[in-house]
């Protein structure tokens, strides 16, 4: 039947970024829908694992800080040795810097780049070694961003990531997707959480952009449930390298 193309229960996914935001909400609809859950995080110490836990899923924890590349190893072997094999990944975990593109730092290019997009292949490249290793199907969600389909403003190294995640999908797709690794990504539109509190929070902007989102209102993280649930389900066997929108219908203005 087709619900049960949507279970997630017996799989594995990691969540980087998984104690805020976007993150949380999706670790903890794909847990909803069956998932045991390895969440990354750094700063924030994970808030959301009494959550998981209370529907009878596991939940680790791992601190790794996405900055350093070392940390691809930290979080396989960690991961590895706790449940054996991972079926899902998703990439959630970002950041931003503000700031206009004639004075644009080195120092803020780098160190967005290094999370939003190297950090992210090199991941995906660990989990696609996991998965031909195991000799599995498996899962990658990478999070993209409406800066993957427009230029924005004051984000340059925000933005060349952003779209170099969406680009990125596409040929990891052509590469796995024969190999039965599914490589999609989903874009969030405005959404409602710490990395668009600078935005929210000037009345200008906040007006501009609810004027232009179609749906009327910001996102909130619980819309991105229903579209992880989908692309780390065997519902999206046949969906490869496609970077879906959940945006309030921004990108169809
Ligand atoms: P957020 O700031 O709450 O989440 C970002 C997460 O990434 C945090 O949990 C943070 O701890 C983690 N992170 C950042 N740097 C890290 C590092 N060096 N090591 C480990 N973890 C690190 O914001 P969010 O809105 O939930 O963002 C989640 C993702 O969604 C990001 O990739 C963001 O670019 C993307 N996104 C957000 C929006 C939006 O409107 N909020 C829109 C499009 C895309």
């Amino acid at each position: 039947m087709i619900l049960t193309q949507f279970d997630l229960t017996g799989k594995t996914a990691i969540v980087t970024g998984s104690s805020t935001g976007l993150g949380q909400a999706m670790a903890l609809g794909l847990a909803q829908a069956g998932a045991d859950i390895v969440g990354v995080y750094n700063s924030t110490p994970p808030t959301n694992a009494g959550d998981i836990e209370s529907l009878d899923r596991r939940f680790l924890g791992i601190k790794a800080d996405l900055s350093d590349i070392d940390s691809v190893d930290l979080i396989m072997n960690q991961a590895v040795e706790a449940f054996s094999t991972i079926d899902i990944l998703v990439n959630n975990a970002g950041i931003i810097r503000r700031n206009d593109a004639l004075t644009f730092s080195e120092k803020d290019w780098d160190d967005v780049m290094n999370v939003n997009l190297k950090t992210l292949f090199f991941l995906c490249q660990a989990i696609a070694k996991h998965f031909v290793e195991h000799k599995k199907k498996g899962k990658i969600i990478n999070i993209a961003s409406m800066l993957s389909f427009q230029g924005g403003i004051k984000v340059p190294s925000y933005t060349s990531s952003k779209s170099g995640v969406l680009g990125l999908t596409r040929l990891l797709a052509c590469e796995w997707a024969s190999r039965g690794i599914n490589v999609n990504a989903i874009a969030p539109g405005y959404m409602a959480t710490a990395n668009t509190q600078p935005i929210r929070d000037d009345p200008g902007r906040n007006r501009q952009i609810l004027e232009r989102i179609p749906a009327g209102a910001w996102g909130n993280p619980e819309d991105l449930q229903g579209a992880v649930v989908f692309l780390a389900s065997n519902a999206a066997d046949y969906v490869h390298g496609f970077t879906l929108a959940v945006d309030g219908g921004w990108l169809a203005r």
